[in-house]
């Protein structure tokens, strides 16, 4: 039997830690692809920049406070995305965080904050998401994972989380392929972002001396930007993309995984 699933006429997108880096990129890119797109972020002052870029595309964009690994923070943004804007039927998991130390230092205050941000509120977005992905029998989910995945040094809580962010990313390819909704991994490599200058920061490196350094495995030269891993997003997210489901991609330079 063929079942065609016929995507919603107002594509509504949901991006989690989208005020600044990555989840910035992937908003705008959502927005020029024909989403309206609701931002979930820890402040919602913080996002301003983020939602003129997504206005600026012509689309609807709004800003919602949420700790996105907060059970009831997450059902509250939810129903409020759909009660302003209708059925979110895209969405994409991009907050993170690291607290780096090596096993010896790691304490379960940073163990379970790493789990609970890139891991936990995967979980709670994608739960919250299904009765919309079920009602309009289409969607489309992406999980922001990272070459972390393969394992790093001091990283064990953060290559923990997005290991499990695979390994939820195909079970719910599994689950909701029925009810016309895909579900795909991006797993960026070294990018420029708040993100890694905190890491540079931190080991008292300068940002250029830190990409020179991760240039391993690297075959393209440069590290990555944003829109990289945005335009591996836009791609997951398309209409077109009905047949790919289940997929890690690695978007690093060179080949990962
Ligand atoms: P970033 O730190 O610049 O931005 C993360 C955003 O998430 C911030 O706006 C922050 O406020 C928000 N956030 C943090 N905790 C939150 C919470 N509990 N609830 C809601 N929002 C929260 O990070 P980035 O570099 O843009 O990374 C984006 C994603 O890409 C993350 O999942 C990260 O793990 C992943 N990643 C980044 C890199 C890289 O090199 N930058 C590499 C691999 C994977």
């Amino acid at each position: 039997m063929t079942q065609i699933f016929t995507p919603p006429e107002t594509r509504i997108a949901i991006v989690t830690g989208g005020a600044r880096g990555i989840g910035a990129a992937i908003a705008t890119r959502l927005a020029e692809d024909g989403h309206d797109v609701a931002i979930l972020d820890l402040d919602r002052e913080q996002c301003a920049d983020s939602i003129r870029a997504v206005e600026a595309t012509g689309r609807r964009g709004m800003a919602v406070s949420a700790d996105v690994s907060d059970e009831d923070a997450v059902r509250r943004a939810v129903a409020q995305v759909a009660d302003t804007f209708g059925p979110p039927t895209v969405l994409v998991n991009n907050a993170g965080v690291l607290r780096d130390a090596s096993l010896s230092k790691m304490t379960v205050r940073d163990w379970d904050f790493v789990l609970d941000v890139n891991l936990r509120s995967a979980f709670l977005m994608s739960r919250e998401m299904e009765p919309h992905f079920r009602a309009t029998r289409w969607g489309r989910v992406v999980n922001l994972s990272s070459i972390a995945a393969l394992g790093v040094f001091g990283e064990a809580n953060y290559a923990a989380a997005k290991a499990g962010v695979q390994g939820f990313t195909k079970s719910l390819a599994i689950e909701l392929g029925r009810f016309g909704v895909t579900a795909n991994v991006v797993a960026p490599g070294f990018v420029i972002t708040e993100m890694t200058r905190e890491v540079a920061r931190r080991v008292n490196m300068s940002i250029e001396d830190m990409t020179k350094e991760m240039m391993v495995n690297n075959w393209v030269g440069r590290a990555g930007i944003p829109e990289d891993i945005a335009n591996a997003v836009g791609f997951f997210a398309d209409v077109r993309s009905a047949f790919v489901t289940g997929q890690v991609l690695y978007v690093a330079g060179g080949p990962r995984g």
